[in-house]
């Protein structure tokens, strides 16, 4: 039989997006709006190899909708960047900035590179070409940029100093995720992570669990995944398994975290230390009670989703779980607590990082994570509310909190 699920995510995001402005008696006008990006940039960078080549490379960089406020989201470096993808992440985004009430809608950017295999050097021209090629739409009160999959505070700070260089003024509110003697959070770096770990408690309160003694399952040990696992650890979860792009690591009784934290590279990557692994697809198989998928897209399939054994799945990467996915394990009465909730720590906290550099005066740790956590969980209380009261899946109740703010704002200045 052919496979009815769409790999595609902007193929699969247009479908809930569709389908959350309908629910919300929205129009054809306003769904032909929001389903794509207002504005999509695709640049060439030639950048000077360490070799003495030129390598010239592509990047992207797609703002959703501007109707809120400046559009908002992080800049990956990945070989399989596309524009498909970089489209459908910046609607994400705009999603995340409405569940979380932040004054942004969504951006995104990305370049089709392997950092892994790059120098410093080379990352840092890379880094300052992109920023010279979409100097013209990016800006602190246009669109801001951050970390994302593969990227980092130390490539936001040549960023933003190419960005000055350009503008000749200090701008630090032009992105986030800096250094913090740039400018940059205290608790930005965790922010996704932490975000990730009160959903869980969330999630497992409401299942009448603690955290304390739940198994855990992390699939991925990158910014989000690694952060997570240590969260987990300390607050007395057993981590039963991680894993990373070469394969996974199990133990029933536990992993020692923070060894695995000690031997990981800047990649995250850290099983092909170990003998012994089992494979990504046995990882998310595993018996457990929350399963975080934190590495790529497209993971939680209709192939999988019937074997998941998990009864709490929360995703901290980008749309780790397809459509068919999201239906089976639905049905199957699993509590999905989805991306775009799951994973606004990163962005809340960024916002907290551009208002700090927009009044220039600068937060404690304790009064950062204070405000995310109530952030977190007024969002939670909000999709959830809608799942229950409108009978709608999590990620269609997420979509229609994400949404309505936008699709409102787009009302109130006569685009549609
Ligand atoms: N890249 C992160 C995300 O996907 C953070 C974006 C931001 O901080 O603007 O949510």
């Amino acid at each position: 039989m052919a496979s009815t699920d769409s790999h595609d995510v902007l193929e699969s995001t247009q479908v809930v997006i569709e389908q959350a402005l309908r629910k919300l008696g929205y129009n054809d006008s306003m769904v032909e709006l929001l389903k794509l990006p207002m504005r999509v940039l695709s640049v060439r960078i030639p950048v000077r190899m360490d070799d003495g080549s030129t390598k010239v490379f592509t990047g992207y960089r797609a703002q959703h909708n501007d109707a809120v406020g400046p559009t908002k989201g992080g800049v990956r470096f990945h070989p399989d960047v596309n524009e498909n993808e970089v489209k459908a992440l910046s609607i994400w985004m705009s999603l995340k900035c409405g569940i979380a009430d932040l004054p942004y809608g969504g951006g995104k950017g990305g370049i089709i590179c392997d950092p892994r295999k790059m120098s410093f050097r080379e990352l840092e021209l890379l880094s300052r070409g992109y920023v010279r090629a979409i100097s013209q739409i990016v800006g602190p009160t246009k669109d801001i940029p951050a970390p994302d999959v593969m990227t980092n505070a130390q490539i936001m700070a040549w960023m933003l100093d190419e960005y000055s260089r350009i503008r000749e003024f200090d701008s630090p509110g032009f992105i986030t995720g800096k250094p913090l003697v740039l400018g940059g959070s205290k608790g930005r770096e965790t922010a996704t992570a932490r975000g990730v770990a009160i959903m869980i408690a969330e999630a497992l309160r409401m299942k009448g669990k603690d955290i304390k003694g739940s198994r855990v399952v992390v699939q991925g040990f990158g910014n989000a995944g690694s952060y997570l696992a240590k969260f987990m650890y300390d607050a007395g979860a057993v981590v039963i398994g991680i894993s990373d792009v070469n394969g996974a690591l199990y133990n029933k009784d536990g992993l020692d975290i923070p060894d695995l934290l000690d031997k990981r590279d800047s990649f995250g990557t850290v099983t092909n230390l170990f003998q012994n692994l089992i494979s990504n697809e046995e990882l998310l198989e595993l018996d457990c009670d929350v399963l975080v998928p934190a590495a790529i897209e497209n993971q939680i399939t209709e192939e999988n989703a019937p074997r998941i054994k998990a009864p709490i799945i929360v995703e901290a990467a980008n749309g780790p779980t397809t459509l068919e996915g999201t239906r089976i394990v639905t049905e199957r009465n699993i509590l999905l607590v989805p991306d775009v909730l799951a994973s606004a720590g990163g962005v809340i906290v960024s916002y907290f990082e551009w208002v700090q550099n927009n009044q220039g005066y600068y937060w404690s740790e304790e009064e950062v994570d204070m405000k995310l956590e109530a952030m977190m969980l007024k969002g939670f209380r909000h999709v959830y509310e809608i799942h229950r009261t409108r009978s709608v899946d999590m990620r269609l109740a997420a979509y229609m909190a994400g949404v309505r703010k936008m699709a409102e704002a787009v009302r109130f200045r006569g685009w549609v």
